[in-house]
């Protein structure tokens, strides 16, 4: 089957086009036949595309929203130039996978689209005010281009994480906030924890059942999660994406009486505060900089610049503080596994993440942390350390799409 895979952001569409079907799930031969992205969508936008075998070609266009971005790709994978294997027409797109961020408790597994899991996501917009509506225009606009027959996926962000005991999940606050509006810790980027788990256990061989480890997904938004015996039991983002690690541009933990102290301080609203713990902190706050870890990275060797060296620190330390404790709260763990941006990427981040955790028995060998970047999988501590550490790079899109074809099928799902 060919499946689309969209994932649909407030002004930016990525999507890919892959072959797959249970057979070649179980091989691991899925095929990837394109690949691409929209950016500003709204105006002018900005747009990568890329056929397997073939170099990425960029280009721009007036695309308007959501659904002219979705038809934008749809005319591009059956055109001639585009030569994508075996799409020609609408009618060898046999079904559309959609990233959704957040599924509540409500969605523990992917579905099939119908009028009612529709209404199941629109019910989550509260909890999810910037994302979920943008990835319910990307399913109406698919709707729209391939007709009501198509069948389409939801694939949501949230679901791996929903194994995670109420111990875990509920913040100490008065319980009926909870009852009332079901205030408690979701956790996000459930797709990338749930690959890089299935992929290391590919990598050792060990079933399910044995995946006892801790997973940090590093890019502009970074989280960790505890998996033990393949289900997440912990993980660092909460009600919102702003909580936990230190990111690009968010703040991840703080004392929450900061918003009020600092609203009080420079008269700003609540809100406005929120908007600065999302967009203005993290590396970019810290640093005053950016929010880029590989030109913080740069800063702090070139210029040898103290708040960029700050920013990389705090981030560094703020990840190894949540390793500890997940090894504390799961009982100990066999493996570290990096992904993201910054975590399949950065030796130099991997080093001082790792740093303090010889304790534990991690020893990094840094010739193989060295060489594994440019998405590059494998082991990064010397053979024999009582706590491994692995780089292996996210691939939502593949789950995504291999959900779409079991949920299309009926066949049983795999977390
Ligand atoms: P997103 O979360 O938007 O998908 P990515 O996973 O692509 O983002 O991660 C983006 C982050 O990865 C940026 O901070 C970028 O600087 C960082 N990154 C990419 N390559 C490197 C590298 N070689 N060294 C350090 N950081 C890198």
């Amino acid at each position: 089957m060919n499946i689309l895979v969209l994932n649909c952001g407030s002004s930016s569409v990525r999507f890919q086009i892959i072959s797959t079907d249970l057979e070649k799930i179980s091989g691991n031969t899925d095929r990837r036949l394109a690949r691409g992205h929209i950016e500003r969508i709204g105006g002018e936008a900005i747009i990568t595309l890329e056929t397997e075998g073939r170099a990425k070609q960029r280009t721009s266009a007036q695309v308007r929203d959501t659904r002219a971005a979705v038809e934008f790709i749809v005319r591009w994978a059956c055109s001639e130039e585009a030569q994508v294997d075996g799409v020609k027409t609408v009618a060898d797109v046999n079904a559309v996978g959609h990233r959704v961020v957040h599924g509540g408790e409500r969605f523990t597994h992917s579905v099939l689209i119908t009028d009612e899991v529709l209404r199941g996501i629109e019910d989550c917009i509260e909890l999810a005010p910037l994302h979920n509506p943008t990835n319910i225009k990307g399913i109406q606009a698919a709707r729209e281009v391939f007709g009501a027959g198509l069948p389409q996926v939801a694939v949501f962000d949230t679901a791996f994480h929903q194994t995670l005991p109420d111990y875990a999940y509920l913040y100490a606050l008065p319980y009926q906030l909870y009852r009332r509006y079901r205030v408690r810790r979701y956790g996000f980027h459930g797709t990338s924890h749930r690959y890089v788990a299935y992929r290391y256990r590919q990598l050792r061989g060990i079933p399910r059942e044995q995946t006892n480890i801790i997973t940090l997904h590093m890019g502009n938004g970074c989280s960790a999660a505890a998996i033990r015996g393949g289900d997440s039991v912990d993980t660092s983002m909460g009600l919102t994406p702003l909580e936990g690690l230190v990111m690009g541009t968010r703040s991840g933990d703080i004392d929450p009486a900061i918003i009020d102290f600092v609203a009080a301080k420079e008269g700003l609203s609540a809100q406005a505060v929120e908007t600065m713990l999302n967009k203005q902190s993290g590396l970019l706050g810290i640093s005053g900089l950016t929010n880029d870890m590989r030109e913080l990275l740069a800063e702090a060797e070139e210029n040898d610049d103290r708040r960029a060296r700050l920013a990389i620190e705090i981030f560094c330390y703020r990840a190894r503080k949540y390793i500890g404790s997940y090894l504390a709260a799961m009982g100990g763990a066999d493996a570290i596994v990096f992904t993201g941006g910054i975590g399949e990427n950065s030796a130099e981040v991997r080093a001082l993440v790792c740093k303090e955790l010889e304790w534990f028995g991690l020893e990094i060998d840094e010739e193989r942390n060295r060489e594994h970047t440019n998405g590059r999988e494998g082991l990064i501590t010397r053979d024999g350390s009582r706590l491994a550490a692995y780089v292996i790079p996210t691939d939502e899109e593949l789950l995504i799409a291999r959900d779409t074809v079991r949920c299309v099928l009926g066949a049983p799902q795999r977390y």
